[in-house]
């Protein structure tokens, strides 16, 4: 079983970190295949469009998508994207590292985002010049699926749960919202606590031992993983899932990075940590532990990029994790 992986790496550093990864799925010769597709700034500026009609039948084709950064583009490309694997759930782990420099080490975390409504669901107006709405949507069927799955998750990892809401203030779409998880954690007698997503901010850096699955509706799941990243070291070391019902996109929780971009500097963690995600995703279990331990090893040993303190190239880190492998 060959399973075809459509590798995009897009702008800024996604340029040096999905081929970082890439040198690493090589190293494992797993036997998958992989195609490249285009999209981002570039692309929009070459054919006109952000992502082409060509990259999403790609990823549609595809057994799995690795996808690196779009940089002024990226709300026409991701959304899409994530859109065109069906994904429902984005995952997002937060942990700290032994070797890395946290704010605070004890951070263990996992962030899973509802990933087609809310906010993003993109219905945005302007009704005159100077006046500008935004509608969301919160539906029980899209709070239920992830409620299941954040729930599974959390029985996996024997993680207590924390629902992020603001059902004080919009009683509506976030009271449904808590109402849907209810439904679910009723039907399975699991166990959950929720939180006001402004006091669960505070608290996620006060006391994030306390803390483990973190399910959250759209745009809080956004800023609170960002949140996160600052707990365990910085945005180069966080991976991200956006899980479909029969497909699935994994990419780094980062931007494009123009300030680094084209230095060669980037920290390849967060797509190599992406990449783990894939491959057990796709089965391949023991060799997602294997990279996982690889890169733990390297995060504790050197050598670092410079966002970790080092001086350290993407390409010596990423020798470095394909030597440990
Ligand atoms: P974008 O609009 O594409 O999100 P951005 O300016 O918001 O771009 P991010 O990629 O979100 O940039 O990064 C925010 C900060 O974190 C930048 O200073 C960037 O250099 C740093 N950073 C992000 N990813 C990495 C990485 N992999 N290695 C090192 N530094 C990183
Ligand atoms: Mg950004």
């Amino acid at each position: 079983m060959s399973e075809t992986i459509a590798v995009i790496p897009g702008d800024g550093i996604g340029r040096e970190v999905v081929p970082a990864a890439v040198r690493i799925l090589d190293e494992l010769d797993l036997g998958l295949s992989f195609v490249m597709g285009e999209a981002g700034d570039d692309t929009r500026s070459d054919t006109g469009e952000a992502l082409p009609d060509r990259t999403v039948r790609l990823v549609e084709n595809s057994d799995a998508t690795l996808f690196g950064a779009a940089g002024e583009t990226a709300a026409d490309v991701i959304l899409p994207l994530r859109a065109a694997v069906g994904s429902f759930a984005n995952i997002r782990p937060a942990r700290a590292y032994p070797g890395v420099d946290a704010v605070k080490p004890e951070t263990d975390l996992v962030f899973i985002r509802e990933n087609t409504e809310g906010v993003y669901a993109g219905i945005e107006n302007e009704i005159e010049p100077g006046i500008t709405t935004l509608t969301r949507v919160v539906t029980d069927d899209a709070s239920r699926r992830i409620a299941r799955f954040g729930f599974d998750y959390a029985a996996e990892r024997d993680d207590p749960v924390t629902v992020a809401h603001k059902a004080n203030v919009m009683r509506a779409t976030d009271g449904q919202f808590l109402e849907s998880i209810d439904g679910v954690a009723e039907e399975r007698d699991a166990e959950y606590d929720t939180a006001l997503m402004d006091a669960l901010a505070m608290q996620l850096i006060m006391q994030p031992e306390e803390y483990g699955v973190v399910l959250c509706p759209n745009l809080a799941g956004d800023m609170l993983s960002d949140l996160a990243a600052g707990l365990v070291g910085g945005l180069g070391l966080l991976p991200s899932a956006n899980i479909g019902a029969e497909n699935a996109l994994f990419e780094p929780v980062h931007g494009s990075a123009p300030d680094i971009a084209g230095e060669g500097i980037a920290n390849p963690t967060a797509t190599v940590l992406s990449t783990a995600m894939m491959l057990e995703h796709l089965g391949y279990d023991d060799t997602g532990t294997r990279v996982r331990a690889a890169v733990e090893e390297t995060l504790e040993q050197g050598p670092h990029t410079p966002d970790l303190g080092g001086s350290a190239s993407t390409e010596d880190m990423t020798s470095a994790i394909i030597n440990r492998l």
